[in-house]
């Protein structure tokens, strides 16, 4: 079984996703940047929301939940960790929780690094994982509040699940990501690919998010650091890139 999947573009370079299982008509949608834009696509294909997935407390990626609640009724998920400072949770979510979406697990997995409190949704039947802001399409999320090795071993957490898994993180940075990729892993072939054909998506005004977990470790110079020192490095080289 798998459930469908919609990437929405949201604000500049946000994106928010909805899942949809045809057969019991339950949906979710993980981030709400904006109401609009996911009411909107909602609207267009006849779905009726039962589950807001929140995976941190950044303004780009709760913004819209309120508005979504009232106008859907659907119940609002998101980390424990993080309830003082998320919209107010009718679920609280910590590392091994899992939740049910028209009758597929979606699995918690706490990745800190990016904030304390950041989790991801690991969908194993239909081969999703919902990182948002710290594995990312060609990089990872900035450290705002946690350690290099925090992100370290959010990374390692998400980098050994299957290589077929869909990666749908939170923002279209993958070119910026690969030409700082390319700057540190110059003779990387699969890298070089991958920046061809981003610019092409990219032409053409197409998302590069959801990508697979398989061209992440091949190419996303944060799964190929070898070391928590190589990775601590890597990170604040992005910093100042
Ligand atoms: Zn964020
Ligand atoms: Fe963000």
């Amino acid at each position: 079984m798998t459930l469908d999947l919609v990437t929405i573009p949201c604000r500049t370079d946000n994106y928010a996703f909805l899942i949809h299982d045809a057969a019991s008509g339950e949906t979710g949608v993980v981030d709400v940047p904006d109401s609009a834009p996911v009411l909107a696509m909602l609207d267009a294909k006849g779905w009726r929301l039962t589950h807001v997935l929140i995976t941190h407390h950044h303004d780009d990626h709760i913004a819209g939940v309120e508005a979504l609640r009232g106008a859907t009724g659907a119940r609002v998920f998101g980390a424990r960790a993080d309830a003082n400072r998320l919209p107010p949770l009718d679920v609280a979510l910590a590392e091994g929780d899992s939740l049910v979406i028209g009758g597929e697990t979606v699995q918690v997995l706490e990745v800190p690094g990016h904030t304390i409190g950041h989790i991801a949704f690991h969908l194993p039947a239909s081969g999703y994982a919902f990182t948002a802001d710290s594995l990312m399409a060609g990089g990872c999320g900035r450290l705002f509040e946690g350690t290099p090795a925090q992100m370290w071993s959010s990374l390692a957490k998400l980098a050994a699940l299957p290589p077929g898994t869909l990666i749908c993180s939170g923002h279209e940075y993958t070119a910026s990501n690969l030409r700082f990729a390319a700057s540190v892993d110059p003779d990387n072939p699969d890298l070089h690919k991958r920046i061809a054909d981003t610019a092409q998506a990219r032409a053409r005004n197409l998302a590069t998010v959801p990508s697979l977990l398989s061209l992440e470790r091949a190419t996303n110079p944060f799964l190929r650091a070898g070391t928590l020192a190589d990775f601590t490095d890597l990170r604040a080289r992005k910093d100042r890139f």
